[in-house]
């Protein structure tokens, strides 16, 4: 991959830091940016050198492939700080890895790993004051490429445009999450881009989300396409169930988001001796265990939650409510997880950074 070497990043500070009129106890979530961004841009087949300048709107022409063609993608991640002020990654190999998958299957170029994880790495430190400890804060992390090339033709644009944006969150309480299984609609497909981080994912969740949110449900569990009978993962999540005392996920496949959550959950689990395995559960093996009572938690898995357990499912015209539980598997997960993100228990995998 040819590019400029970040030892030439271009570092414009904004003279007057907006932090001091930030309420960091009252943030909802992905709405308040911190001065800085990092952009780069992509033209005549190589990466230019990345620049670090104020978080401002930018110029594209109203012809640009991203408006028309959707080809765009994006990234999730947190950075935390711990007692000593220090600033913590968790596992950005991971979330870079998967950028340029995303890349590839969208016929974008890759992303040099010095303009992602070094230029992120030098972003942060000029950020540092936005990173706050304790009490599940957080400073999430967007990293976003689009299509920036003029023309309305429908093929994949000449240029682009890497950014990353970061925006500080205190800790996520979703409040009380009840899904539905999807039954008609499909998030992705054999073949198609659902394993990718692409913006289009999204927005075509959008529309059947809205009509679930007016049955009263927070969220949809996607279930495979071609036969609506294996369950999947969430709008941003992916799903674990609990069956008496083991905890089931569905294996990655062309359909689903590989989470980093989901897989340091899964090793998480083995360590606490908790039984985990890597396998489908259909959606009447689901109802016959909600059924009979060994339906003991579901909850999801991902970066803006980390855990989020799930209080009810429903399915065509029926409604199963979950059991409250005393010991349950998701908060326990949930805390040794924030532990080691925030540093507040040793990291024996090597995952922080
Ligand atoms: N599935 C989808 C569709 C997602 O958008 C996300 C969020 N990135 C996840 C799962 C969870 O992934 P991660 O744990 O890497 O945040």
């Amino acid at each position: 991959m040819e590019n400029k070497t970040l030892s030439d990043i271009k570092i414009n500070l904004v003279e007057h830091s907006k932090i001091n009129d930030i309420d960091f106890e009252n943030l909802s979530f992905g709405n308040v940016f911190t001065d800085h961004m990092l952009v780069c841009d992509y033209t005549n087949g190589e990466w230019n050198t990345p620049e670090i300048k104020a978080y401002a709107p930018f110029t594209i022409e109203p012809s640009a492939r991203v408006f028309h063609y959707g080809q765009a993608i994006f990234e999730g991640m947190k950075a935390y700080k711990d007692e000593q002020d220090d600033v913590w990654l968790f596992r950005p190999d991971q979330n870079y890895e998967r950028f340029n998958k995303s890349a590839v299957r969208l016929a974008m170029p890759e992303v040099p790993q010095d303009v992602f994880i070094d230029g992120l790495k030098k972003l942060l430190q000029i950020e540092k004051d936005w990173v706050k400890r304790g009490n599940g804060k957080s400073l999430y992390i967007r990293p976003f490429m689009i299509a920036t090339s003029s023309g309305v033709i429908a093929s994949p644009s000449l240029n682009y445009r890497f950014c990353i944006i970061l925006s500080p969150a205190k800790s996520y309480y979703s409040g009380e999450v009840k899904v539905v299984i999807a039954d008609h609609y499909s998030r992705a497909a054999n073949g198609g881009i659902g394993a990718a981080k692409a913006a289009g994912n999204y927005s075509a969740q959008f529309y059947p989300t809205k009509l679930a949110n007016e049955k009263g449900f927070q969220q949809i569990i996607w279930t495979d396409d071609a036969t609506h009978t294996k369950l999947e993962e969430a709008g941003t999540m992916n799903v674990f169930f609990r069956i008496n005392d083991t905890l089931y996920t569905a294996p990655t496949s062309e359909r689903i988001l590989d989470g980093v959550t989901r897989k340091s959950l899964i090793e998480l689990a083995k360590r606490e001796n908790i039984n985990v395995e890597v396998k489908s559960v259909l959606v009447e093996e689901l109802i016959a265990a909600a059924k009979d009572g060994s339906l003991k938690e579901i909850f999801g898995a991902g970066t803006a939650a980390v855990v989020n357990p799930i209080a009810g499912f429903g399915y065509k015209d029926e409604y199963f409510e979950l059991p409250k539980l005393e010991k349950s598997f998701a908060l326990h997960l949930k805390e040794k997880l924030t532990n080691i993100q925030t540093k507040v228990e040793p990291d024996t995998f090597g995952w922080t950074v």
